[in-house]
C-alpha cells in the first residue's frame, strides 16, 4: 500500500552480502547461496520474467529459478496472482514442465501459491490485483488448478467474506492445500475463528492489501496476531512494513506463528525504470521501492529472502539468526506439511 518505510537499505544490504547492487537490492553470490536456508512461500517472478504470464516458457522458470538461488533463496512456491482461467493454467503446465526437465526446477520449487482469484475486489484491499478477475470461491477451478499442477498446489489465498469462502475453505483444506485470508475484508475475531475451523491456518502479507487508513482499534492486523489459530506471513523486505511495526509483530506473536516471505516479482534484479507487463505498469525506483503507479500501492517487492531476514536482524527488530531460521525456513516449511525438508 501507500504507506511505506523507505529505510537506507541499499548501503546495508551491499555491506552484508559484498556483491553488487540492482536497485537497492543485494544480489548475493552463488557460493553463499548455496549455504542459504531461507524458505519463500510468495515469489510471483524475477529479473524480467513473472510467472503469471501466457508468454512464460519452462527457460523462463529455470531462470528464476538460477537467479532466487543466486540470491540466497534455497527454495520457494511461485506464486500466480488473479489473472484469467486459461493464463493460470499456462503458468501451472509451464512449471510442472519445468520441474521435470530442469533438476534445479524441480529441487527448488516446492509448489505452488495461488494469490487470486477469489480475493476483493474493494479498493485498498484488492491491491495491485486486476478487479475484473476477481470473482467468488469456485471449487472447480481450484480442481483444475490441482490436476494442471499435478497436485502441488500448497496455498491458495482468498477474501474470507467471498461468497463460498466457508465451504471453499473446508473442501480445499480436505484435499491438503493452506487456504490463507490475504486482500480480504474479513476482520472480526468470529469470523476468523469461523474460517479456522473450516481450516484456514494463515493471512497473506498481513499488514499490506489494506487501505491506508483503518480503523484503529478494529482491524485484522490486531485479531490475526491475536488469534492462536493463524500462522500470519507478512513482507520484512522494508519497505512494506515500518521496522517498528515488525518489532510490534514479533514481539505480539510466538516467534513459531510467524512466516515472512518476499513477495518479489518480476522488476526485482532489474535496473530501476518503468516495466509493463500484462497491461500493467510497474515502477521500480534506485532504493528497491516497487511500485504501481495505476492503484497507488505497492507492487510486489524487488527484494529477497536474504533481504528480509537482514530487516529482521537489525537493530529496530533485533530478531537473532537462529529466530530467523525458525521465520523464514522452519515455519514456512511447517505451514506447507513439509517440516524437515532439505534439498
Ligand atoms: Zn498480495
Amino acid at each position: 500500500m501507500k504507506q511505506t518505510n523507505r529505510r537506507g537499505f541499499l548501503k546495508s544490504a551491499a555491506l552484508v552480502a559484498g556483491v553488487g547492487v540492482v536497485a537497492g537490492c543485494a544480489t548475493g553470490s552463488r557460493r553463499k547461496a548455496s549455504k542459504s536456508p531461507w524458505v519463500d512461500l510468495q515469489v510471483n517472478g524475477r529479473i524480467g520474467i513473472s510467472f503469471t504470464d501466457s508468454e512464460l516458457t519452462p527457460e523462463g522458470v529455470l531462470k528464476v529459478v538460477e537467479a532466487l538461488r543466486d540470491g540466497g533463496t534455497d527454495a520457494f512456491l511461485a506464486t500466480i496472482v488473479t489473472c484469467p482461467d486459461d493464463m493460470a493454467l499456462h503458468a501451472l503446465r509451464t512449471i510442472r514442465a519445468a520441474m521435470k526437465k530442469y533438476p534445479e526446477c524441480q529441487k527448488r520449487i516446492l509448489g505452488f501459491h495461488m494469490e487470486g482469484p477469489f480475493v476483493s475486489n474493494v479498493t485498498g484491499y484488492s491491491g495491485a490485483h486486476s478487479k475484473q478477475w476477481t470473482r467468488d470461491c469456485d471449487i472447480k477451478v481450484y480442481e483444475r488448478w490441482q490436476d494442471a499442477s499435478d497436485g502441488m498446489i500448497r496455498i491458495v489465498t482468498i477474501c474470507g467474506d467471498r461468497k463460498g469462502a466457508e465451504d471453499f475453505t473446508r473442501k480445499v483444506t480436505a484435499s491438503g492445500t493452506v487456504i490463507s485470508l490475504g486482500h480480504t475484508t474479513t476482520w472480526r475475531t468470529e469470523d476468523l475463528n469461523r474460517l479456522a475451523k473450516a481450516g484456514a491456518k494463515t493471512c497473506t502479507h498481513l499488514g499490506n492489501a489494506l487501505p491506508n487508513e483503518l480503523p484503529r482499534h478494529h482491524n485484522m492486523i490486531w485479531t490475526a496476531l491475536a488469534n492462536p489459530n493463524y500462522m500470519p506471513m507478512f513482507i520484512s523486505d522494508g519497505f512494506h512494513l515500518p521496522k517498528e511495526m515488525l518489532h510490534c509483530y514479533v514481539r505480539i506473536a510466538p516467534l513459531d506463528r510467524l512466516v515472512t516471505v518476499s513477495d518479489c516479482s518480476y522488476p526485482g534484479g532489474l535496473p530501476p525504470g518503468t516495466y509493463k507487463k500484462n497491461g500493467r505498469i510497474s515502477v521500480l525506483e534506485a532504493d528497491g521501492f516497487l511500485r504501481s503507479p495505476k492503484t497507488n500501492s505497492l507492487a510486489g517487492s524487488s527484494c529477497l529472502m536474504k533481504q528480509c531476514v537482514e530487516t529482521l536482524m537489525s537493530p529496530e527488530v533485533g530478531l537473532s539468526y537462529s529466530d530467523c531460521l525458525k521465520i523464514a525456513r522452519e515455519n514456512p516449511l511447517r505451514l506447507i506439511g513439509m517440516e524437515g525438508w532439505t534439498a
